[in-house]
């Protein structure tokens, strides 16, 4: 199964991410995680990467589309794989649709995790407060969800005209949403 999970900073979509691969035996291509073991491991990358990241902005697209690339490439992708934080911005989903027809592949499904804006900020802020946030932090949050806004969400209207979105509601809990996406899945393989 090949899969993208899109969703806010809050949404809960590393959470489902991580279930989805431990239920279905798929690698979890987070973007995010690579990133930050690239800048532990303190590559030229890396480096440039963390910068960006501590300020909540995106890396540039073709640095991302030289990582995923490389990383599809891996054979253990063969057993499927979910995509988590990419594509961010519709040039790095239009590079992903190249990606894949080189590779004769294609996507079993899209999931984007919905939720409400107010309480996405609720959250957000609740996190930042347990975790004694400070100023930068919290700017870095306001950073993060402006971006999804202005760049991240017209990748969902790309996917949605290509009609191969499905969107989820990502305001109960954990199991709820999880619910939601199992039966939406489950639905795609007995049609
Ligand atoms: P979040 O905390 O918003 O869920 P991630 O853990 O997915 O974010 O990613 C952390 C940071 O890594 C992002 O804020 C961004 O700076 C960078 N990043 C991750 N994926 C991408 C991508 N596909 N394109 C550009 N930047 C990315």
């Amino acid at each position: 199964m090949r899969l993208i999970l899109l969703g806010p900073p809050g949404s809960g979509k590393g959470t489902q991410a991580q279930r989805l691969v431990d239920k279905h035996g798929i690698v979890h291509l987070s973007t995010g995680d690579m990133l930050r073991a690239a800048a532990a491991a303190g590559t030229p990358v890396g480096r440039k990467a963390k910068a960006i990241m501590d300020r909540g902005e995106l890396v540039p697209d073709d640095v991302m589309i030289e990582i995923i690339s490389e990383r599809l490439d891996r054979p253990d992708t063969a057993k499927g794989f979910i995509l988590d934080g990419f594509p961010r911005t519709v040039a790095q989903a239009e590079a992903l649709d190249e990606l894949l027809e080189e590779r004769g592949t294609t996507i079993d499904a899209i999931i984007e995790i919905t939720v409400d804006e107010k309480v996405l900020h609720d959250r957000i802020e609740g996190r930042a407060k347990e975790t004694g946030g400070t100023r930068g932090d919290d700017r870095s949050t306001a950073t993060r969800l402006e971006v999804y806004r202005r760049q991240t969400a017209p990748v969902a209207d790309y996917y949605r005209r290509e009609g191969t979105l499905v969107q989820v509601d990502g305001m109960g809990s954990v199991e709820e949403v999880a619910a939601l996406i199992d039966a939406h899945l489950r639905a795609l393989v007995e049609a």
